[in-house]
């Protein structure tokens, strides 16, 4: 098979007013790197125009390879199927969305033509993000880092430029819930950064409500991390410990006090608190037991609908598993 020097991926849910100024900054920046490249835009079943303006790129410009999905199956999917498609010796994932601006790829390339593997950008500043948002990304950054060995980049994205063997090596980790920038921090190599300021989404809104970012923090936390599991161990010793201290309070009361302890109150709150800790232990496990059910059903990662790379139609995600999937109970 033969090499481009440089392949471009880009996820794309519900685009359509961005894509044409994307694609023109991405060919006019990529050209400065090299001319050999491909562009793949992976359609995560978009319910606008995407899909028909990414043709309509296609038939202009040869470069241009697209995938489309049977229906939405999350980002990291929609980038995982772009890198499985991609047939560069360098490849740079970039979102659809403009916040991460083209413009930067030719200092990306310049740094991995230095001898890294991977070159990450990461975000000195982060324009038009809700004070929500940027909170809580910081909040879990920093508790992921507390919870893991493994270095995941603070204040990065899935924005980066990586090599070839890169591609490689994700494409054989099968795992479904797939938490990218963690794995590929997780392969070691040589890595690094470039700094920059993120811009705010130019069109439309975003792809990430409330309850996809929180599965996508799960997902990192399980995929990198058994110390929650080890809650349970951490409260029962507790609560052993502060239920020995009441007893010990109690007998001291009748015995020398003269006091019996008595009451509905003190009834209700101790089984309240033990019964919250339990459901909350249970929850935890419950995390993980969806993702290893996920993972042992073995479906395909997605289901292409549409494509132009060339390969048979209703082509299947090697992967296996079924992130995403919005009609399981466990997501
Ligand atoms: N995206 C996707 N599938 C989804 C949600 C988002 O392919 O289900 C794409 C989206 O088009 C964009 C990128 O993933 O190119 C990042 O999503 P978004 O900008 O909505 O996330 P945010 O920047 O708000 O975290
Ligand atoms: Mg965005």
């Amino acid at each position: 098979m033969k090499l481009h020097d440089i392949s471009v991926v880009v996820p794309v849910y519900n685009e359509e007013k961005g894509i044409p100024e994307l694609f023109d900054r991405l060919r006019t920046t990529v050209e400065k790197v090299s001319r050999d490249a491909e562009f793949i835009f992976v359609n995560d079943a978009s319910t606008d125009g995407s899909l028909s303006i990414i043709r309509q790129l296609a038939e202009t410009d040869k470069r241009v390879r697209f995938i489309s999905f049977s229906r939405n199956f999350g980002h990291q999917v929609a980038v995982t199927a772009g890198l499985e498609h991609s047939r560069g010796k360098a490849v740079v994932i970039i979102d659809g969305d403009l916040q991460d601006p083209p413009e930067l790829i030719p200092e990306l390339y310049a740094t991995y033509q230095k001898g890294f593997k991977v070159v990450y950008a990461k975000r000195r500043s982060r324009a038009g993000e809700s004070w929500f948002k940027k909170s809580t990304a910081r909040v879990f950054y920093r508790l992921l880092k507390r919870l893991t060995h493994v270095h995941i980049p603070i204040d990065t994205g899935d924005f980066r430029l990586i090599d070839r063997q890169i591609v490689e090596q994700l494409s054989l980790m099968p795992e479904p819930n797939k938490f990218l920038r963690g794995q590929i921090a997780w392969m070691g190599f040589r890595q690094t950064f470039v700094e920059f300021d993120r811009d705010a989404r130019k069109y439309g809104t975003t792809g990430y409500p409330i309850k996809k970012m929180l599965r996508f923090a799960f997902d990192g936390i399980t995929a990198f991390s058994d110390v929650p599991l080890k809650f349970a161990t951490a409260a029962g010793f507790l609560v052993s410990a502060m239920a020995l201290l009441v007893i010990v309070y109690a007998l001291f009361s009748h015995f020398v006090l003269n006091h019996t302890i008595t009451g509905w109150t003190s009834l209700i709150v101790s089984s309240m608190f033990i019964g919250g800790i339990q459901l909350f232990a249970i929850g935890i496990i419950g995390e993980y037991i969806g993702r290893i059910n996920q993972t042992v059903r073995k479906r395909p990662l997605y289901i292409v609908e549409e494509q132009n790379t060339g390969q048979e139609t209703n082509d299947e995600g090697t992967g296996a598993g079924s992130a995403g999937n919005e009609s399981n109970p466990y997501d």
